[in-house]
């Protein structure tokens, strides 16, 4: 008596979540535009849907996993008026306007709309530390909990489908500045000749400690007040050049840092020397 689900799109994440549908007992049916991808998950039990139409007419809520937006649309298209009635989870990565497009679009052809952002990669999904944030048509998320909790934990935003977007980019920047930063490193001392794997111990530590100043930050940020004792932009602004310098000398690129010298330049030069980093919220 589990919910039947329809898994749209089996590229690398989509088929992780159909084969966790899968394992949880959900009878599961499956779409993907190239059909060959579906054949390991027929294999286990999955339907193979021959048409869009087809695959959302066999289940009260279908997710959608594909690689844009401009996918999810076509998805739509060939969807038309079987919607109707039922419940449509989008975990396509996209912004927060394209999902409230989405989620009027949906509206319309008579459906429940719910996007979502999936913290996981596919490895992840159904196992320790896979979260996925929704926002949208909160009573069909209620729903349909159970069997989204299957997936990994589903944290529910509120009712404006933008919101899991926007939540999921502002994550996502978050992880990419960090692999930049990683990723430079890395550069450096390997142009040096020092080991990847040998270094790299330090470098986790080192985040794990500076991500702990980061609710402070955040409380900073909050109260709009930047004064600091522990680090200050005229400190930073004098030790920036150091960065640049000791990458070109390596032979490396300083591209990634540049933004960042000039965030601190532009906070020196507006009178805010005595500020902390967190000040640098306010420049972008
Ligand atoms: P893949 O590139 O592996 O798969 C892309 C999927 O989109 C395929 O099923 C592809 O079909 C389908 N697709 C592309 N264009 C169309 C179209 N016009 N109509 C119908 N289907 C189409 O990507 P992933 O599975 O890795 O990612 C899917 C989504 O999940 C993305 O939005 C991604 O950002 C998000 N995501 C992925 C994570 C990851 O680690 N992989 C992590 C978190 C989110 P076909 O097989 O026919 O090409």
């Amino acid at each position: 008596n589990k919910t039947p689900v329809t898994v749209v799109g089996l590229g690398l994440m989509g088929q992780a979540l159909a084969a966790a549908f899968l394992a949880a007992g959900h009878p599961t049916t499956v779409w993907n535009r190239t059909a060959g991808k579906a054949d390991d998950l027929v294999a286990r039990g999955a339907v193979r849907a021959a048409t869009v139409a087809e695959a959302v007419a066999a289940s009260p809520l279908t997710v959608v996993c594909v690689v844009t937006y401009e996918a999810v649309d076509d998805v739509l298209d060939a969807a038309g008026g079987g919607l109707a009635g039922r419940v449509l989870v989008n975990l396509t990565n996209g912004t927060p306007g394209q999902a409230r497009r989405t989620g009027a679009r949906v509206a319309g052809l008579g459906a429940d709309y719910v996007d979502g952002g999936i913290m996981a990669v596919p490895q992840m999904i159904a196992g320790p530390g896979a979260l996925i944030l929704y926002s949208g048509a909160r009573a069909a998320f209620e729903t349909h909990r159970q069997a989204l909790e299957v997936l990994g934990e589903a944290r529910y935003l509120d009712g404006d489908p933008g919101t899991a977007p926007l939540y999921d980019l502002a994550l996502l920047t978050a992880m990419y500045g960090m692999f930049g930063g990683f990723y430079q490193s890395l550069a450096m001392v390997r142009a040096a000749g020092i080991k990847a794997e040998e270094f790299t111990p330090m470098v986790t530590a080192w985040l794990a400690a500076m991500a702990a100043s980061m609710p402070a930050a955040a409380a900073e940020v909050d109260a709009g007040e930047y004064a600091t004792k522990v680090s200050n932009l005229a400190m930073n602004q004098a030790a920036f050049p150091n960065f640049i310098d000791a990458n070109r000398a390596l032979g490396l690129s300083p591209d990634l840092l540049l933004p960042i010298k000039a965030l601190i330049d532009r906070a020196v030069a507006e009178g805010h020397g005595g500020d902390g980093l967190a000040r640098l919220v306010e420049l972008i």
